[in-house]
């Protein structure tokens, strides 16, 4: 295994463990500069912390869904899943 074989496979297991409750934030929007002028970011309330010092400034309350940011991240089969559920 190379390194570049070797960090794909570090990914994946990552990948397969990873929850909401891992991801800081989900921007949603078009490409750019990614400042947030082309699109927006969204918080969890378990990140909204993190993430604000992050910044350097709080998120709002409207930024703040868990919701949204798991439909950032979900291809439409995993989002139909999770509709199914609730
Ligand atoms: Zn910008």
């Amino acid at each position: 295994m190379n390194e570049n074989e070797r960090m794909q496979a570090v990914i994946a297991d990552l990948l397969q463990t990873l929850t909401v409750a891992d991801i800081l934030t989900a921007y949603s929007g078009k490409p750019g500069c990614m400042c947030g002028c082309n699109g927006t970011y969204n918080v969890t309330e378990l990140s909204r912390t993190e993430a604000s010092e992050k910044r350097g400034y709080s998120y709002d309350d409207e930024d703040v869904s868990t919701s949204r940011v798991y439909c950032v991240h979900l291809n439409k089969a995993a989002v139909a899943k999770l509709s199914e559920l609730s």
